[in-house]
Parts: C-alpha cells; structure tokens; sequence
C-alpha cells in the first residue's frame, strides 16, 4: 500500500499554508460556474486547516489559458462562490507570483484566505519550473496536495513545490489513495472490473494491469467492437480502432492465460446514425448489420453484468456503456451505474464520462468512492507512480 502523510500528522498550528487544489469547475459561456462541485469537495480539507489557526493560501488551474492571461479564465468567480460555501471573506489576487501577491500575503491575518490567480496563465507552471515552484513555495510554511485530478502531472504546483516545503496529503487526496490503492494492492475477492468508453487505445496501460488482478473483466460502450473485430464478429459501422485489434486479440489471450472471466456484450442497441432521431433496434453479437452502429449494450448483457456486480466483492467502472450523452443510448450506462448503487460489494467509479453518468442517474452518494481524476485514476491503477504523490511525506 502507498501510505503518505496527511494534514493530520503535520502540526500545522500558527502556520501560512499553500495548498493545491482542483478547482478547475465548468463554466458557462458568460463565465458562470455551472457545477461547484469541485469547490465543495475541498472544503473538508480547507476548514480543518484553518481550525489550526493558520493563514491559508489556495491555488489551482482554471481550464487551458496555455500560459497566457484569459480573462474569461480568471479566479474570481471561483473565490466568489468559495466565499459564500465558507461564509467568509476570500480574498483573490491577480496573479499567481509578483510583488503585488507578495504584498497580500505579508499582511495576511490568521484565519485568512487568499485565492492565487490561474496557475496556468504562466506557462512555468506547466513546465515544472523550479524558480516557479520556489516562488510559490517561498509564500508558505507547509504544503498541502488535495488536487487529486491534477496528480499525475508534474507541474510546479504538484510536484516542483513539494521538493521546497515539507508535503503532505489533505482529505480528497488521502481517499483517492486509500481507495485506489486498495484496489491495486488487496481488492476484496470477488474483484470484477467494468471498462467501457469510446476508445481501446487509451485504455489499454491500465486493461492490462486489470488482467492481473480481476477475476473478471467486463468490456462495453464503444471499445467492445475492436475486440469482437478482433474475435471475428462482423460489427458494422461500429467504432472500430483497427491499427488495435492485434493488440485486442493479445489482451483476450492474456485473459485466457491467467484465467480471468473475459465477458462482452451478448447483444447491442444498433443504430443507423448516433442521433437522437436514428433509427434503432436490438441485435445479438453474431447478427449485426452491416450497416448499422453499435451505440449500446443490450438488455441480455445489462442482465449478465448485472449478475456479475451482485456477486462481487470490489467493483471498478470506468467508461460508459454506451453513447450516453444521447438518451436513447443511454440505457445501459445508468443500469449499469444504478447497479452500481446497489452493490453490496465495494464501489469505486473512475472517469470523467463515467462520473458524469453517475450524477446524471444521480446515485453519486450511493457509490462508496468517485474518484475525481480521470486520468489520474487509471494512470494509478495501472500502477505508475503518479509524481504528485510521489512526492508527498511517506507515512
Ligand atoms: P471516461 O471519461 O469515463 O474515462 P471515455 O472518455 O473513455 O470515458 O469514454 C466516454 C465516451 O465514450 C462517451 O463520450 C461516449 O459517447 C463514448 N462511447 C461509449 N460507447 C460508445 C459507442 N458504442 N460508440 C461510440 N462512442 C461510444
Ligand atoms: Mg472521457
């Protein structure tokens, strides 16, 4: 198990702390947050750093400015809604580095909290510069990472700054680990792993490290056409990789070998187009027209699953089971993630995609862990070393 220091094991009393976070929140076209949820999540972590009576400094990226300044990617709207969830005053600076947040910091008070501009309107941050991180370090007495999302990059605000400041974990970070690594080093037997999404190629680090530790795989969404390719299903106009149906074929081989239950979709939801409007019916695997698309996996194969999540000790989803975006193909992704919900076995959902169908069937509270990376999560549990914690005080 990957063990780190926390908040919880650093005496943090008197002192000024920079603590990364992910507050990198959607925003509408008029620069409206429209989901804080990210800025609620870190909220457990900030207040218990301020009950040690200490001066706070936060600090996160905001989108892809690119080293530029983007006004449309300003703090201030994030500061302002931090504000009201904490019910106090957040005071944001214009910029990250300079004299002007020297300045704000020195007068700080205890019980303050200032909001450094985007990170990423300097391209250091990105970069890992080490004057960057040196900088940010100089402002602080302590480290804390609670941006999880962020992890498997090393940027100065991730990693650069850690090398500077005695580093340790806040509460998101410590639950991201706790889960994460309990997945790749002792998951509960029974473990089944659910992995969808658009693409086999982006997945394949961590399908592979899968195979070593499931007792059963479970594939879907669009992914699943390369490897019935691969099997010599004929898959219409499905979304097929074919430059990867070697390595599909290698992977079914490498299940075969150790063993692992290697399950796919015994029947799809095809379509003649991905819209609304298209056209739909229910095929089983070996009767896909030609000139049809994949869009979802079918009733029979919602059922299979669904066996195999009630008799599992330790579940892990990543990627939809279909288009989800567009309600007709959206079936199967919420069954399976109210299935989900209802396991008995230990829950941990990962992705983006995945996520945001969780909180579209709005069972997010019933899954005992939503992770908050996307690529932080699998890069993890393929079992790379993410720089971020890396770096942070063992325990
Ligand atoms: P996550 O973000 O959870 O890791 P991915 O980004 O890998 O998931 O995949 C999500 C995308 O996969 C969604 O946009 C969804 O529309 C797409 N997808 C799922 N099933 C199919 C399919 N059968 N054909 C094409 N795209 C699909
Ligand atoms: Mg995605």
């Amino acid at each position: 198990m990957i063990r780190k220091k926390t908040v919880r094991d650093i005496d943090l009393t008197g002192k000024t702390v920079i603590m990364r976070v992910d507050f990198n929140v959607p925003l509408d076209k008029e620069g409206n947050i429209t989901d804080d949820t990210r800025i609620r999540a870190a909220l457990p972590t900030i207040k218990y750093v301020l009950e040690k009576n200490t001066k706070l400094i936060l600090m996160s990226h905001l989108g892809r400015p690119k080293g530029q300044v983007k006004e449309e990617l300003r703090m201030a709207p994030v500061g302002r809604r931090l504000s009201e969830l904490l019910g106090k005053e957040v005071i944001v600076c214009k910029d990250s580095i300079g004299e002007e947040v020297k300045k704000i910091i020195s007068g700080m008070q205890t019980g303050d909290v200032v909001l450094l501009e985007n990170l990423r309107f300097h391209k250091e941050e990105e970069a890992n510069d080490p004057e960057f991180a040196k900088e940010l370090a100089s402002y602080a007495d302590v480290f804390v990472n609670d941006a999880f999302g962020t992890a498997h990059r090393a940027h100065a605000s991730t990693e650069g700054i850690a090398h500077y400041l005695p580093a340790v974990a806040g509460f998101l970070m410590e639950k991201e680990i706790d889960f994460l690594g309990r997945l790749l080093y002792q998951p509960a037997k029974p473990y089944i792993a659910i992995i969808g999404g658009a693409k086999v190629s982006t997945k394949i680090g961590v399908l592979e490290k899968l195979l070593e530790k499931v007792d059963s795989l479970l594939i879907g969404g669009g992914m699943s056409y390369t490897f019935l390719k691969a099997k010599g299903f004929e898959v219409g106009n499905s979304l097929v990789e074919t430059e990867k149906i070697n390595m599909a074929f290698e992977l079914i081989k490498k299940a075969d070998e150790k063993g692992v239950n290697l399950m796919f979709p015994v029947d799809h939801v095809v379509a003649d187009k991905v819209d609304e409007s298209a056209k739909t019916k229910v095929v089983e695997t070996n009767a896909m027209p030609k000139d049809m698309i994949g869009v979802d996996i079918g009733p029979k194969t919602v059922r299979q699953y669904k066996k195999e999540i009630k008799r599992a000790s330790t579940i892990f989803w990543n990627g939809p089971m279909g288009v989800f975006e567009i309600d007709k193909f959206a079936k199967g992704t919420f069954q399976i993630a109210k299935a989900m919900a209802s396991a008995k076995g230990t829950t941990v959902v990962g992705g983006g995609d995945s996520v945001a169908a969780v909180n579209k069937v709005g069972v997010a509270d019933k899954i005992d862990h939503v992770s908050t990376g996307g690529g932080a999560s699998l890069e993890f549990l393929e079992g790379k070393e993410l720089p971020g914690i890396k770096v942070l005080e063992d325990a």
